[in-house]
């Protein structure tokens, strides 16, 4: 299968347009929707070389966020921030599909919020702001922050390392509301859990991953409000190993990309909370197991 990225320096230049919060998450979750095409038909192409028709991408420098001429620099000017965590295996620019000076991009494990995180922020938010039109906090399945986190309230007698190292506990600590929220919207599904310890853990796991993108972005449109006049949006989602997809609750595999908005109080949040448990229970059997941790993290 080949892949041509193809430039044409006849073709009208059509610099981007993003004039407002719903078409900056609408840029995203397009990009999202671009990216899975994109993975999917690789993957088909591996199990049926049959098919050889190439994917073209027309690409060029303007369209890319680069400047159109040698020594010229273009001013920053990114529509979207995303805190997201620092896993090798989530590189945000290719999961929404976006390119230079689209995303200004912190990276936090688990991303959780700290005073250089939000001082970056404030930075983005004051500096940038005519350009930026939403704040998007990105967490992911199986992250290996959440699972520490999640392994520390199940056995925390196990846990010394974390418990006696500062800056790993701060960062674990801080997801510990998190997995205490998920715990208590699973308690409704107790006697499945009784004989399988493990299931539970995969399913607190999976669940905490919500809550904690969805705390963080609670927190992030609070620090705001306070501190910037006319802040821009907060919108939360995970990224999903097995669909590839960026969503904000557990979704059947044909349903497209999404993300919600910050919840805006603690009432909300648990709402939010019970929200992802029932749609992970109603579920396929065989789609609620992708959430089993089957790696070693
Ligand atoms: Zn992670």
């Amino acid at each position: 299968m080949d892949l041509i990225y193809r430039y044409d320096p006849f073709a009208p230049i059509s610099p981007r347009q993003i004039p407002t919060a719903e078409a900056a998450v609408d840029n995203l979750l397009e990009g999202n929707a671009r990216f899975i095409e994109l993975v999917r038909r690789m993957q088909r192409h591996t199990l049926d070389q049959t098919n050889q028709e190439p994917i073209i991408v027309p690409i060029s420098p303007i369209a890319m966020g680069l400047p159109l001429y040698e020594g010229a620099v273009l001013t920053q000017a990114p529509f979207a921030v995303v805190l997201g965590c620092s896993d090798a295996r989530v590189p945000t620019e290719q999961i929404f599909d976006q390119s230079f000076n689209d995303l200004f991009v912190l990276r936090i494990a688990g991303n959780v919020l700290g005073s250089e995180c939000l001082g970056s922020l404030h930075y983005a938010v004051k500096a940038l702001g005519e350009s930026l039109k939403v704040v998007v906090v990105l967490g992911h399945s199986k992250c290996g922050a959440v699972t520490a986190a999640v392994d520390t309230y199940l056995s925390p007698e196990g846990y010394a390392d974390i418990a006696y190292t500062f800056p790993l506990r701060s960062l674990v600590d801080q997801i510990q509301i998190a997995v205490r929220g998920a715990s208590r919207s699973l308690e409704q599904y107790a006697p499945i859990f009784q004989h399988n310890p493990d299931l539970h853990r995969s399913f607190l796991v999976a669940v905490t991953a919500y809550i904690n993108s969805s705390i963080t972005a609670l927190e992030l449109q609070r620090e705001l409000k306070l501190r910037v006049k006319n802040p821009p949006q907060v919108k939360f989602g995970i990224y999903d190993f097995d669909s590839l997809r960026v969503q904000a609750l557990p979704l059947e595999s044909s349903a497209p990309p999404q993300l919600r908005d910050a919840p805006s109080s603690p009432e909300d949040l648990c709402q939010y909370s019970n929200e992802v448990v029932e749609a992970l229970f109603n579920l396929p059997d065989e789609e609620r197991d992708s959430c089993r941790l089957t790696i070693k993290l």
